[in-house]
């Protein structure tokens, strides 16, 4: 008996070969196998999406021949379909709401089906041979009955470990753990910064697990690397063998061991980054998504998805409890999470309140509070000041205490830009509409958006003058400066203050961010400069003051999420600091934020004064209304790349004259091609169109049926083959 294979293969959203591919096998394959099969002159790794034994499919009268097959060949060829090479039936077949998961992410992001499944799968998987794949799978096997035999040996020689230590519940922690437990969410855990949301996720997972021996969960972040105390107090907590990562720090075999072991059933917790969010777990009965507005769960190349937004789908399929986390929601988590007023009757998540902090010990009476938060009118000082007197005052007091303070400045290097007074010349880059930034420590100049570096020229390129000199400032700058500032202040010893910095410029070796995070938390550092990198979920324990020392630039961005951000950002680093209330009242001191800005009146910086978003959200969201912004419209941007803008932009146009006429054009406005904010990069034009609808569905339509329509002016005499298209639905960035 001859049955025909439904395969999902790697092919790229536009190729012509469609969705599937069909192959013919000797035996019936069961749906979420994986197989190798020939394509081109290639062999891959494919998923079986449908088996059809030949004969059933394509009955006369049913449509006919090759329309009537999801792929290339129709039930026509079936004498042509080319054999699939093997079945890798050592490994069990991939869930259906596994599948469901992947062809919807392939719908709404449109891309193929192919695509999206094989890159959700571990890369090493997709290159085992039926007899590796079996190997490896007997290893572990036989590892895992190895361990289970000296671990009873070991529990009949000495008695049942001890509970691991967890903290009672405060009063909030438990009222959100009981709504948790009450009802079926989507849940936002809307928690200040230190009100021990992440001792909520814990115990929800334990509750989630100890209801069903088999039950999974899986834990997302942002960044692990990030964060490598939440993974330790999980391990902690549940016992290294339950807990496994998933993120792109790891080998290709440390991948594919932790896939494996979510997949089998027998990791109980998947910690991991965004791409986590397709790991195949057959138990899953809850998803947390961890600082869930965090720009980094949007994936920003091939299908870009949202794994926040899919977690919520893949909940809501497979009957998994969702729990998104932030002490600063997105907007749009914030708008679905409103609670029922009047005739309106609320969004679809339900809202879980954290708003205090904790007390480092739940049994003093020292209660933690949210920072001061200072601003200061940097309109009032000296022409060219880099931290004002009053912050050099409040920061060099603190060193002398034994308190650590930490500079956030979002722009990494020694100085954005190298210039020459004399004639005018800049550090561009040849490549990009943009500079290159000056990166003292090794004298290069780097192009932060295409890599091109070069050494620094001993004079201006262009007349000669010797006199080139950085203009603006990044942390490298600021760290090298400060050195100068507090060379008069001294610690409790009597010794120099000491000054680190973390960016991705001092954590590029593997291992160096881990050392720098732990000489902070071990009191080694004074006063910490860095990225948004500092600003993360740490908790730092001896951290009384932040200080945001040059926050202005989002505050008139064109991106529309610009203000969103930068509060979030704000709200995080000031959650830096006082996390530690014993620590504080030990010291007699408090803890603040300050920010030093030219527009200390903005509303943006008002609202953070008072720590309070929704008064921040209730204000951007009444805008987003009346402007006709997500959450209250959908967006869509087709960008365009090309050798020059105008080819670009003319696709785009072009698109957007031809595409009235599609499905859902008439609740969808296109609005006229832009080049990007950096609009070359590595000699490639780029240009996008954002295409908007107060409709979802209208919009997804639309997209649908554009794809053939910019597929077929790529080729025609506007694309010319040269131009290259993406669609990004729900884009983050403008
Ligand atoms: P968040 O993630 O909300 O910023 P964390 O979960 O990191 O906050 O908690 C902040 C601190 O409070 C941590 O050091 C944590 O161990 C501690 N903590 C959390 N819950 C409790 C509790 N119920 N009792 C005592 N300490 C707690
Ligand atoms: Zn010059
Ligand atoms: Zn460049």
């Amino acid at each position: 008996m001859i049955w025909r294979l439904d395969i999902a293969v790697p092919t790229p959203a536009h190729s012509a070969l469609g969705d599937l591919l069909s192959y013919s096998h000797h035996e019936e394959v069961l749906p979420g196998s994986l197989v190798r099969v020939p394509l081109g002159r290639r062999e891959v790794c494919g998923v079986v999406w449908a088996a059809t034994e030949e004969g059933a499919a394509g009955e006369p009268g049913d449509g006919g021949h090759s329309d009537a097959a999801p792929g290339v060949a129709g039930a026509a060829a079936e004498m042509t379909l080319r054999p699939a090479a093997c079945v890798l039936d050592a490994l069990p077949p991939l869930s259906a709401a596994w599948m469901d998961l992947v062809a919807f992410s392939a719908r709404y992001y449109q891309r193929a089906i192919g695509e999206v499944a094989l890159a959700a799968l571990p890369p090493q998987l997709r290159e085992l041979s039926a007899e590796q794949l079996a190997r490896r799978l007997k290893r572990r096997a036989t590892a895992a009955s190895k361990k289970a035999k000296s671990d009873s040996a070991e529990t009949s020689a000495t008695n049942a470990p001890a509970e691991p230590s967890a903290p009672e519940p405060t009063p909030e922690q438990a009222a959100a753990l009981d709504r948790l437990a009450d009802d079926a969410g989507p849940f936002l855990l809307f928690g200040s910064t230190g009100s021990g949301k992440t001792e909520v996720y814990l115990r929800a997972v334990a509750n989630a697990l100890d209801a069903e021996p088999t039950a999974q969960a899986l834990v997302m972040v942002p960044e692990i690397n990030l964060t490598p105390q939440l993974e330790a107090r999980f391990r902690e907590r549940f016992g290294a063998d339950a807990v496994v990562s998933l993120h792109s720090g790891m080998t290709p075999a440390q991948r594919l061991a932790s896939w494996m072991s979510a997949h089998l059933g027998q990791a109980r917790i998947l910690l991991g980054t965004r791409m986590a969010v397709f790991a195949s777990l057959p138990g899953l009965r809850l998803i947390v998504v961890d600082e869930e507005h965090d720009p980094s769960y949007k994936q920003q190349e091939g299908a870009r998805y949202s794994a926040r937004d899919l977690a919520i789908w893949r909940g809501r399929r497979e009957g998994a409890k969702v729990v998104l986390g932030s002490a600063t929601p997105s907007l749009e988590s914030w708008h679905h999470s409103r609670p029922p007023q009047g005739e309106d009757p609320g969004g679809r998540y339900r809202r879980l309140e954290m708003p205090s902090r904790i007390g480092a010990d739940a049994g003093s009476d020292v209660k933690g509070e949210l920072p001061e938060v200072r601003l200061v009118d940097m309109t009032l000082q000296p022409p060219r000041t880099v931290l004002s007197a009053a912050l050099m005052a409040a920061i060099g007091e603190r060193a002398a205490r034994g308190e650590q303070c930490l500079l956030l400045l979002n722009r990494r290097g020694y100085a954005p830009v190298l210039a020459c007074g004399d004639c005018g010349w800049k550090s561009e880059c040849p490549h990009c509409s943009a500079y290159r930034v000056f990166h003292k420590i090794d004298r290069s100049l780097r192009c932060h958006h295409c890599g091109f570096a070069e050494r620094v020229p001993r004079a201006c390129p262009a007349c000669g003058n010797l006199d080139i000199a950085p203009v603006g400032r990044g942390t490298e700058r600021l760290e090298e400066h400060l050195g100068e500032l507090f060379e008069p202040v001294r610690r409790p010893d009597g010794s120099a203050l000491r000054i680190g910095r973390i960016d991705a410029d001092s954590t590029r070796h593997e291992g160096a961010l881990e050392q720098h995070l732990a000489a902070v938390h071990a009191g080694e550092v004074d006063v910490l400069v860095g990225t948004q990198m500092i600003a993360k979920g740490h908790d730092f324990r001896r951290v009384t003051l932040v200080a945001a020392v040059q926050p202005d630039g989002a505050l008139f961005s064109s991106d529309f999420r610009a203000p969103e951000r930068l509060f979030a950002l704000l709200m995080q680093s000031a959650g830096r600091a006082g996390r530690d209330a014993a620590f504080l009242a030990a010291q007699g001191s408090r803890a603040q934020m300050w920010v030093q800005t030219h527009h200390p009146r903005h509303p943006l910086f008002q609202a953070l004064r008072q720590h309070d978003y929704p008064a921040f959200a209730e204000q951007e969201l009444a805008e987003r209304r009346a402007a006709g912004m997500p959450p209250f419209a959908f967006q869509a941007l087709i960008r365009a790349d090309a050798r020059t803008q105008e080819a670009a932009q003319s696709f785009l146009n072009e698109f957007a004259s031809q595409g009235a006429l599609l499905e859902g054009a008439a609740q969808v406005s296109c609005y006229p091609a832009v080049p990007l904010a950096v609009q070359r990069v590595a000699n490639v034009e780029r240009a996008q169109m954002l295409v908007e609808s107060a409709s979802r569905g209208a919009l997804q339509a639309f997209l649908a049926a554009g794809r053939p329509l910019l597929q077929a002016l790529r080729q025609g005499p506007q694309g010319k083959g040269l131009v290259r298209w993406l669609v990004d639905v729900d884009p983050q960035a403008i």
